[in-house]
């Protein structure tokens, strides 16, 4: 087994061209995940900033538009609209050179069988996390998404110049499906569509679950306790009253020991 950093370089090659799904419900930190698979060299794909791309670029379009009326309700869109998308970019040779990580895909039984159908997928990564560390920053809104090219952000995800897309340097702004009504339909349709064909993919051995733990909590400062409210947050707080968050270098530490064991 390679040890941690020391050994990034044997990393990157031992997952160059690997085909990753990352699995699990909103608000439970794919993106960030993605960004540590992104700095391993493979290629992110997301269903959501595909879609939203296509919306923003594409805006008059009957599929832009019906796209649209899904998203903002938070429902599902419908499945030939995600899976020509997406299949579009996995086709893509740079996603077939250094491998991809596929971040809100599939969602429905049918989105499944045509990727499994048109794809070898070396691993499905499970972030299971549990419901009362989901979605603080969905439902308080701190994630913002590129008005542009779509890339999403978030506070534990930060632009170089705040407001600005470190990608294209389009204006950042605050995604219309980030509220409480949207998140809890969104919360639903993970539970009624989505978790169950994940024993279809531990069926063909390929699922490694990435648990959240109390050890990967540190505490912030006050700024991050004014944020916290109700009972859905991004954290939790201790018996001091102080506000704790997840801590992403171990969260990322923990993903790429896992990925060494699995590939190395
Ligand atoms: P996300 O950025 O993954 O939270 O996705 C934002 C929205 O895009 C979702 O609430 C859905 O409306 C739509 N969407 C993203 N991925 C899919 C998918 N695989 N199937 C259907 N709809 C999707």
């Amino acid at each position: 087994m390679i040890v941690f950093m020391e050994n990034l370089e044997k990393l990157k090659a031992a997952v160059r061209g690997k085909k990753i799904i990352l699995f699990g419900p909103p608000g439970c930190g794919k993106g960030n995940r993605s960004r540590d698979l992104r700095a391993l060299g493979l290629v992110h794909v997301a269903s959501g900033i595909a879609l939203r791309a296509k919306v923003r670029n594409d805006p008059d379009s009957e599929l832009s538009k019906k796209a649209f009326e899904f998203m903002k309700r938070g429902d599902l869109v419908p499945d030939e609209i995600v899976v020509n998308i997406v299949m579009e970019h996995l086709n893509r040779e740079e996603c077939q050179k250094n491998g991809f990580v596929l971040d809100g895909f599939p969602r429905t039984k049918a989105q499944a069988e045509v990727l499994f159908s048109q794809v070898d997928i070396d691993l499905v990564l499970h972030l299971d996390v549990p419901r009362k560390f989901l979605a603080y920053g969905v439902v308080e809104g701190h994630r913002r998404a590129c008005v542009d090219c779509a890339t999403g952000y978030s506070d534990f995800d930060t632009p170089e110049v705040e407001g600005v897309c470190d990608k294209c340097g389009g204006s950042l702004v605050r995604r219309a499906d980030d509220n409480t009504e949207t998140i809890e339909n969104r919360l639903k349709l993970y539970d009624e569509q989505t978790k169950s064909f994940l024993q279809d993919f531990e069926a063909k051995g390929i699922v490694e679950v990435l648990p959240i733990t109390v050890s990967d909590d540190e505490e912030i400062d006050d700024t991050y306790l004014k944020k916290l409210k109700g009972e859905v947050y991004w954290g939790q707080t201790d018996k001091g009253g102080k506000a704790r968050m997840l801590n992403f270098e171990g969260m990322r530490k923990r993903l790429y020991k896992l990925l060494a064991e699995k590939f190395t």
